[in-house]
């Protein structure tokens, strides 16, 4: 692959908060992409307010990447596919969980397709040890006052307890 001709790849998502399934499948990225672009999706239609901000998560995502240069954390709204081009990134990177996950990220990536068939979805298995984790099970867990930090990054575990403490 020519150096004019960079493999640039997205990952959307909500990312409320990275966990340490979304930082395994980002570092597999790095296997086939030159560059990863990790989209924070301000979801514009959605009223209810996640537990961080758009910027306290693209905060987070840049600090625990910060030894990654190849890594980048930007928030979009809007359409993926416009963010994509924009981008000139062609891949779009999902991680794959589970039988659960299949129905709605097929779905998507017929989709992203349909707008634009440049774009190809990339799907991504995560270390096992990852493959039961989400942000909303970490939310809900920390939430209760369990422990949360072999699951987050201690960057994403130190905002959540300021958070907490605050
Ligand atoms: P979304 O709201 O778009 O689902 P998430 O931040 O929950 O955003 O997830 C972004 C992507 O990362 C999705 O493709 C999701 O399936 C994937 N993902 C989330 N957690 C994990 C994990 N533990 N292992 C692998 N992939 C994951």
């Amino acid at each position: 692959m020519p150096l004019s001709h960079p493999v640039i790849a997205i990952y959307p998502g909500s990312f409320d908060p990275l966990t340490r399934g979304h930082e395994d499948i980002a570092r597999r990225t790095l296997r086939i992409a030159d560059r990863l672009i990790i989209g924070v999706a301000h979801h514009a239609t959605q009223t209810k307010r996640g537990l961080f901000s758009v910027e306290e998560r693209v905060a987070v995502i840049r600090e625990v990447f910060r030894d990654e240069e190849r890594v980048e954390a930007v928030a979009f709204q809007g359409l993926l596919v416009d963010f994509a081009k924009e981008l000139e990134a062609r891949f779009i990177i999902r991680g794959l969980r589970a039988v659960s996950d299949f129905e709605y990220e097929f779905q998507m990536a017929q989709m992203n397709r349909e707008l634009w068939d440049e774009v190809e979805t990339l799907f991504l298995a995560p270390e096992v040890d990852y493959s039961f984790l989400s942000s909303s099970l970490v939310r809900e867990v920390f939430s209760l006052g369990g422990d949360v930090s072999r699951f987050v990054s201690p960057q994403v575990l130190s905002r959540l307890q300021a958070m907490a403490d605050g």
